[in-house]
């Protein structure tokens, strides 16, 4: 048997696959078992920071798995000490600490906001305020964070102690925070699997504020915003406020797992000593790749993210199929009026990968994508849209 047939045998069906089996790839570009080229405007859903097969994060990996790839977390390893050092430099936040998704992030975040709480106010202020649309993860807990209903059927029961405010809606923020005993607010200062949805800079910058006022934390989820995503290190950069808690995953590795959840000075000693763990977490050969793409997401890379992202918008804007081009970066949502899967489809056809979320159609390139490759793509991408 083939792959295909394989997997579509033995590999559970939680995954609605395309008919695409990548066997190759670098940078921008992958390949498929007949060698067929195409261009990925998807970066494996933004973590493939600088595409496929990067030689410098190569390098990083193989001198870590050459000396050892894994121990528990009883022992200190060198890639997790400098990864955390690196992380709060480049933040302000003060302590990390480091799992192997987003999911276990947004995870980590939660039950620091609990455990922050429960440690200052005692038992019952729980509550934690989402927002609608949002998308926080698999796990039970964190399907209760996600604001969508259709995430909230077949799994019951469900944790307690979420609520759902409308983005972009600070009243509703506010009346929620007042209605309910709140330990926190969890959002993404762009709606990934939303739909691209790019939150204000006011709405932000009040629930911020309102957090502050009654010692509710501010906890950003940057599982897709962040590591230079949005054309900041983090997505929350691009707005006037600071974090209590971040939590991050996705691009951080590069192409391998790891998750961070950073601390605030306010929030860095909720975690004592066995209060919160994870085998794989901080894995060495992981931390030691995430070194080196976080070092090279500096001021020159972000400009880059810029430049491309111009390049994309002038490339689609004026389209006569599209309807508007959204998101920060390279986070970008696509409105058309052809319906986006079938706007995906065309274009694996072609040898373009793109993504969709909700009825857009989105793209995560690589970072640094190159410019003339990103341009036939796009010439690609606007001929699909628009016939
Ligand atoms: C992808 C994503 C997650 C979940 O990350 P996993 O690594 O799949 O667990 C959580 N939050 C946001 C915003 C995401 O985009």
């Amino acid at each position: 048997m083939n792959t295909k047939e394989l997997d579509s045998l033995y590999v559970a069906r939680s995954y609605g696959r395309l008919p695409l089996e990548i066997v190759g790839g670098k940078g921008a570009l992958c390949y498929d078992e007949n060698n067929k080229e195409y261009i990925d405007l998807g970066s494996g859903i933004a973590v493939n920071t600088f595409g496929f097969s990067d030689a410098e994060w190569i390098d990083a990996l193989k001198e870590q798995i050459d000396k050892f790839a894994h121990t528990s977390n009883y022992y200190y390893t060198e890639p997790c000490a400098k990864l955390a050092e690196l992380l709060c430099e480049r933040t302000g936040m003060k302590k990390v600490f480091f799992s192997n998704s987003g999911g276990e992030a947004n995870e980590c975040a939660i039950k620091a906001a609990r455990r922050y709480s429960f440690t200052k106010y005692g038992k019952g202020r729980h509550t934690i305020i989402t927002l609608k649309n949002s998308f926080h993860g698999r796990t039970i807990t964190t399907l209760s964070a996600t604001g969508q209903d259709s995430f909230h059927t077949e799994f019951d029961p469900f944790t307690e102690g979420f609520v759902y405010a409308e983005a972009n809606n600070f009243e509703d923020v506010k009346r929620l925070s007042e209605e309910n005993s709140c330990c926190a607010v969890m959002m993404e200062v762009v709606q990934g699997e939303g739909g691209v949805f790019v939150l204000s800079k006011e709405f932000v910058e009040n629930v911020a504020k309102l957090c502050e006022e009654k010692d509710m934390l501010l906890m950003i989820d940057e599982v897709q915003t962040g590591n230079g995503r949005t054309g900041k290190l983090y997505g929350y950069m691009n707005y006037d406020v600071m974090p209590d808690i971040i939590s991050t995953a996705k691009g951080l590795g590069g192409g391998l797992p790891i998750g961070a959840t950073l601390f605030s000075e306010k929030t860095a000693e909720v975690y004592t000593p066995g209060s919160h763990g994870s085998t794989f977490g901080g894995n060495p050969v992981c931390a030691a790749g995430a070194v080196n793409i976080v070092s090279r997401i500096d001021d020159e890379l972000l400009a880059g993210v810029a430049e491309r992202h111009n390049v994309i918008k002038e490339a689609l804007s004026g389209l006569e199929n599209v309807e508007s081009v959204d998101g920060l970066g390279l986070m970008l949502g696509i409105k058309c009026k052809k319906d986006a899967k079938q706007v995906m489809l065309e274009c694996l056809d072609r040898g373009v990968l793109v993504l969709t979320a909700k009825d857009k159609v989105r793209l995560l390139p690589p970072l640094n994508i190159d410019i003339e490759l990103l341009k036939k793509a796009l010439n690609i991408l606007s001929e699909v849209i628009s016939k």
